[in-house]
């Protein structure tokens, strides 16, 4: 019987599912050498948020299929994995519209001072009318601009354009017309998106050119006012660079869902900054999406092995072998 590698808590009928295909081994991926050596004679794997390395499947000849329950895949070395003929399968498209929802959560809460206010009445402050001091700023009718207009950023541009008349800008290396015309979003370069954003979103996936991709360059050409929102992966920004320019008031504030390093170190900076919402990784993290997407995950899986898989794979050349 074949043997999965499972490397994260799934779902009960997710696993039921699973063992009707094969012999399905939990491992907590913690436990480094036995994760690694579960991994020697199994025929597939199923997690996510673990990185992945070449190391860790050195031996494991038996190997023909990985099934990460993500959209990103920045965990993998894909060449690595297309070498040794494994096929990699993620999760589009079943995650997109609860992630474009923490995308826009994160730019009302950001504008509107939601987190910090919430708690400002919940520690007992609230005496009279506030006054300008704590105001925020307007969301409708403000300029976005999405870096990366992808599934996810498709998504947040029509929330903004239909359900917020704001105008939309975008960078990418190809047009996405579909966006444009549905969206009235434009496509500029990104000095321009960066210097006529009122919120700059980043979606692009992680990848050695996506690297840092908002540096302290970046966000000196940002407008003051400007607010930085980050559903992407945390690397895509230089989380120092970040942490110097909300300091000194290079932009006013930032939403942030990813980091450079999670969870958030406790003596992050970022803590106890009152001009940043920070949120634990949830882009995807409603019971429906998370559910659909461990399904989606294995159902991959299950079909990579048999030979059947047709969508949702990353390393298509593998196929062709
Ligand atoms: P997608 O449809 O592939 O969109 C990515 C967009 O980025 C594309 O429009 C792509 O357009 C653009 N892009 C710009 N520069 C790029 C580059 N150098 N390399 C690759 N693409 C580039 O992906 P998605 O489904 O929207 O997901 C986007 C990312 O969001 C994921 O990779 C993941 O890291 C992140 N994510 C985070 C969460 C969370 O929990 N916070 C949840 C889901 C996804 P061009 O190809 O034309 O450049």
């Amino acid at each position: 019987m074949r043997k999965i590698v499972a490397w994260k808590a799934l779902p009960e009928d997710v696993l039921a599912y699973l063992q009707q295909h094969a012999q399905v081994v939990q491992v907590d991926p913690a436990q480094h050498d036995t994760f690694v050596a579960a991994l020697k004679d199994a025929d597939g794997g199923i997690g996510s948020s673990v990185k992945i390395t070449p190391a860790m499947l050195e031996g494991a000849t038996r190997l023909r299929a990985l099934s990460t329950v993500s959209v990103g895949f920045d965990q993998f070395d894909v060449a690595d994995l297309t070498r040794r003929g494994i096929l990699l399968a993620h999760t589009p498209d079943v995650l997109t519209e609860s992630t474009a929802d923490t995308v826009f959560s994160l730019i009302l809460a950001s504008a509107r001072r939601v987190v910090e206010l919430a708690q400002w009445v919940k520690a007992g402050n609230w005496q009279r009318s506030i006054g300008p001091a704590l105001f925020g700023v307007d969301v409708q009718g403000k300029t976005l601009g999405i870096i990366g207009l992808g599934r996810i950023g498709s998504a947040v541009a029509r929330r903004a354009a239909l359900g917020f008349n704001m105008k939309v800008l975008y960078t990418n290396r190809a047009a996405n017309l579909q966006a444009e015309q549905a969206y009235g979003a434009r496509r500029v370069e990104l000095p321009e998106l960066l210097a006529s954003a009122d919120f700059v979103c980043l979606q692009v996936p992680l990848t050695p050119e996506t690297r840092h991709l908002i540096g302290a360059a970046e966000l000196e050409s940002m407008k003051k006012s400007a607010i930085l929102i980050n559903a992407s992966r945390g690397a895509t920004v230089d989380e120092k660079a970040l942490i110097e320019a909300l300091q000194n008031g290079t932009i006013l504030g930032a939403g942030l869902d990813v980091f450079e390093t999670e969870p958030l170190p406790a003596d992050s900076p970022l803590l106890n900054m009152p001009n940043v919402v920070a949120l634990p990784h949830i882009g995807s993290a409603t019971h429906e999406t998370r559910h659909a997407m461990a399904r989606n995950a294995a159902e991959n899986l299950v079909a990579a092995l048999d030979g059947t898989l047709a969508t949702h794979i990353v390393n298509r050349e593998v196929l062709g072998r």
